[in-house]
């Protein structure tokens, strides 16, 4: 077959698919997705008495040979055993279909993952005494606490609920560990208090995550879409209950919103928001631009890297850290600008130069860089919470009590998303705490 012909059999049950749809209070569901070719698919299943699926639908958002293996696997497993559908593998889709292109086996794997995540799904739920989503909805628990984020925050909060005996699971959207592993894994953490020397962002994040790990924290790669007060949580994959929720979902990099700047941030194409991996700038021409311990430690980390390091802050004098001011003043690699604005961010393919504003004279003037590194702030990641109706102050973060309560019973929020003060100690302290008052609500719903 070539690498991009169908067979006559795709082609009929892509043209006309069988047991399109979603079943009502099924029995079991699996959702899917493959992160590569974008495809998600959805079986939902009805399980008869004698153990044999009654029926079988499905929704699939993909290319012409996921529509085809999910029509193709509902047709197969139909009236078999749970114990027989759980045998059909990928080959035997894509052999029913008469083949599939080469590029396309992983469509035809990705049906038979879903219909086998439906039918665990129908196990467990078995398992736990469950019948149907409407009684999930009303009375039984996926987990005790479901942690929304898998930064320090959160991961302290799931360990240290885990270590009191709840059921956690943790949901983790993008990468384990949040800005310490996204934007500095190879900076030292030197401000927390008993931690050895030298130890680095990334380690710090490993150890947190085998804590968890060992605690039997269940760890989900799901972004999550949605909570609800019935601490209903809606993910990329799928659907789960809590009788708490902690949101533990940090801060974005802020975008400075100037001209040019959307055109270069993807694909290495010259703007960053942070200096995760200093090497990228090695022999480069580099404007940092922001003010505070973020443009601070950039400028100080491309210092014996980059060729040419400029830093330009709106303000009179650097701020941060009395021993980052002064060692960025001391540099001689480091050059100065102070009271001048980023206006512009110019070139063809990649960054070509900036055009910056001298604010004392009120001119415009041009400089010719490789790189920039807006470092202008962090803006907490509250936006899906919004819909939630979790109350927010003036610059957006989750406002809390003192035992990280938020405004909605039975959800509490940890870490960067509720202050600005951005420390890891700050974020595991409150996550501890969390965590305690999150085991008596707990305790408290369960009658104990
Ligand atoms: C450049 C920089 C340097 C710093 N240096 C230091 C330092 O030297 N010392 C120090 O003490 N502190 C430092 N900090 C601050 C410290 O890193 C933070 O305080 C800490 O990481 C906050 O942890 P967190 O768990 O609240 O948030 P984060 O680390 O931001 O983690 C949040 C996690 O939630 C995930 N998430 C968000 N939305 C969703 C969703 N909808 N579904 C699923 N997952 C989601 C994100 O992907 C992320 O992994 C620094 C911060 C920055 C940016």
């Amino acid at each position: 077959m070539k690498p991009t012909q169908y067979s006559e059999k795709v082609k009929e049950h892509f043209k006309n698919p069988k047991n399109v749809g979603e079943i009502e209070n099924p029995d079991g569901e699996g959702t899917v997705g493959n992160p590569l070719c974008g495809d998600m698919m959805k079986m939902t299943i009805k399980v008869s008495k004698d153990g044999r699926l009654e029926d079988i639908k499905f929704k699939t958002y993909g290319c012409g040979s996921a529509i085809a293996t999910s029509s193709m696997i509902t047709e197969m497993a139909k009236g078999l055993t749970l114990e027989e559908a759980l045998k059909i593998t990928r080959k035997d889709v894509a052999e029913k279909l008469e083949g599939l292109p080469p590029i396309k086996m992983h469509c035809s794997n990705l049906a038979a993952d879903a219909l086998h995540a439906a039918i665990k799904d129908y196990l467990s739920r078995k398992e736990r005494g469950e019948v149907g989503v409407q009684a999930r909805v009303e009375g039984a628990f996926d987990y005790d606490v479901i942690v929304v984020g898998g930064g320090p925050a959160g991961l302290t909060a799931a360990i240290q609920t885990a270590a009191r005996g709840l059921s956690v699971a943790v949901f983790e959207g993008k990468s384990w560990g949040g800005v310490l592993s996204t934007i500095y894994p190879n900076k030292k953490i030197l401000n927390f208090p008993g931690l050895p020397d030298n130890t680095l962002g990334r380690d710090f994040v490993t150890n947190l995550l085998k804590q968890a790990r060992d605690l039997g924290v269940e760890m989900k790669n799901e972004f999550v879409n949605e909570v609800s007060p019935e601490k209903v949580v809606k993910t990329s994959i799928g659907t789960y209950r809590a009788r708490a929720v902690i949101i533990a979902t940090g801060t974005l990099p802020l975008a400075c919103g100037i001209p040019g700047e959307a055109d270069f941030t993807k694909g290495d194409k010259g703007v960053y928001y942070y200096v995760s991996y200093p090497e990228k700038f090695m022999g480069k021409r580099v404007l940092v631009y922001g003010n505070g311990e973020q443009a601070l430690e950039s400028a100080l980390a491309l210092e014996n890297i980059a060729d040419k390091i400029t830093f330009a802050y709106k303000e009179k004098d650097l701020v941060g850290f009395d021993k980052n001011v002064k060692a960025v003043k001391r540099s001689d690699r480091i050059k100065l600008l102070s009271k001048t604005e980023l206006v512009k961010i110019e070139g063809t393919d990649t960054v070509e130069k900036v055009v910056l504003h001298d604010l004392d004279e009120d001119e415009d003037f041009e400089l010719v860089v490789d790189m920039v590194v807006l470092a202008v702030g962090m803006t907490p990641n509250t936006d899906i919470y919004r819909k939630l109706g979790v109350e927010v102050d003036e610059r957006g973060f989750i406002k809390v009590d003192r035992d990280q309560r938020t405004n909605i019973e039975g959800v509490y929020a940890v870490g960067d998303v509720t202050t600005d003060l951005q420390l890891l100690v700050v974020a595991v302290s409150q996550g501890a705490t969390a965590a305690h008052r999150v085991s008596e609500y707990v305790q408290k719903q369960k009658g104990f």
